[in-house]
């Protein structure tokens, strides 16, 4: 059976056909600038790669692309569209009516839409694709996966805010944490790879990336995760704070003469290793080259990344009574061996080894603790969009 993939952005469409007899991947590529001047899309199969420039006014003409390229006689890898039997749509929220993936109908839909305010960037851009591909391909099931169903497992001790509980009643808010489909994915595979047991294992992934998020999960079932009501919350990112008191907004605003949306702008692109460094980057091999020619600064956002994971690992230790296994993964925890080598140097006293060579390695399935290490540490490539289409298969079959 053959799953094409789809994660849409206000202005890019990325796609995957996965076929899943052996979860392969048959082509991939990307739709950017839809809806702006110099539409184009990168289609690559079979080492090849195809580029067409064509106007894409919405995402319905992007998807006729992807379509006409996929059974393009040179560069496609089907004969008829109708060889795709679903569809896997990356949904960003799911508010708290979704507590799994599901396939897509009015009311599916209804949801998605009134999860607008709780997702402004993502949600209209996610539901655009669905309807591109009702459209494009009727009579194909669509499936929505949520980056937040991985989250609605957590307890309330977990996910309510100590705010006036009428919030919660009024506008659901809560943590919902986000990178969910990546955090099920590494959790589930890291239970498999280290031997665990699949009801019992506690597992912490470390999804350390731009976009930096932890959670802690027992049997794969999330029990707390860092993210909260937005992406902003939790660890040190590219260029988000994570967290901090409240309270700096207001101080700030008074000082400076800006409002609070001026304010989440900052904390949302300025802030994380940006900021911290004093601007160097948000790009973690630019700020290390800055702390090595010896900007202080640059040494010290990464000092304070790397604390700020090993502090949540300690806390999340607590909440499992204890931890099993303890995964790396995106573009830092699967690259960055010095991170991950920093990290697990705050890990000693839950009996974690390194095993300096193994941890010499970039993007690969490894263990990189001992033997005699208490806590099994390993790299776990990320795979979102396997993720989506196993979720798709599972759903649709
Ligand atoms: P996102 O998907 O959130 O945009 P990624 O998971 O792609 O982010 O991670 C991007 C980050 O990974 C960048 O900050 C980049 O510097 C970092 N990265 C990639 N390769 C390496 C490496 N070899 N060493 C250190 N950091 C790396």
């Amino acid at each position: 059976m053959k799953i094409l993939v789809l994660n849409c952005g206000s202005s890019s469409l990325k796609y995957q056909l996965i076929d899943m007899d052996n979860e392969s991947v048959m082509a991939k590529g990307l739709c950017e600038r839809i809806g702006i001047e110099g539409s184009k899309l990168t289609h690559k199969a079979n080492g090849k790669e195809l580029v067409v420039e064509e106007p894409m006014p919405k995402h319905t003409e992007a998807i006729a692309l992807v379509m006409k390229a996929l059974v393009d006689p040179e560069y496609g890898v089907i004969k008829d569209t109708s060889e795709i039997s679903a569809v896997g749509h990356r949904v960003l929220h799911g508010g708290i009516k979704f507590t799994e993936s599901i396939k897509v109908n009015k009311d599916v839909k209804a949801t998605i839409r009134e999860c607008f305010a709780l997702g402004p960037l993502h949600n209209p851009a996610n539901l655009m694709g669905i309807e591109a591909c009702e459209e494009t391909m009727p009579g194909v099931p669509n499936v929505a996966v949520f980056d937040t169903t991985f989250g609605m497992s957590m307890p309330e001790k977990a996910y309510l805010y100590a705010i006036p509980h009428e919030y919660y009643e009024k506008y659901s808010i809560r943590r919902y944490g986000f990178h969910g489909t990546s955090h099920m994915f590494v959790s589930g595979e890291a239970i498999k790879f280290a031997g665990l047991d699949p009801e019992k294992g506690r597992v912490i992934v470390c999804h350390l990336g731009n976009g930096a998020s932890i959670s802690a999960s027992i049997g794969g079932k999330c029990v707390d995760t860092s993210m909260g009501l937005t992406p902003l919350e939790g660890l040190i990112m590219g260029t988000r704070s994570g967290d901090l008191d409240p309270a700096i907004l207001q101080f700030i605003c008074n000082k400076e003469g800006k409002d609070v949306n001026e304010m989440l702008n900052i904390l949302n692109k300025k802030s994380g290793i940006l900021g911290m460094s004093g601007g160097v980057s948000s790009d973690f091999r630019d700020v290390e080259k800055a702390a090595e020619q010896g900007n202080h600064l640059a040494e010290v956002a990464l000092e304070a990344f790397v604390y700020r994971v090993a502090k949540y690992i300690g806390a999340y230790t607590a909440a499992m009574n204890g931890v099993d296994a303890i995964a790396f993964t995106a573009g830092v925890g699967e690259n960055d061996k010095i991170r991950r080598k920093a990290i697990c140097d705050y890990l000693g006293y839950l009996g974690v080894e390194i095993d300096d060579e193994a941890n010499d390695c970039r993007g690969q399935l490894r263990m990189i603790s001992t033997e005699n290490s208490k806590v099994k540490v390993m790299i776990l490539p990320t795979n979102e969009e396997l993720a989506i289409a196993r979720e798709t298969l599972r759903l649709v079959q």
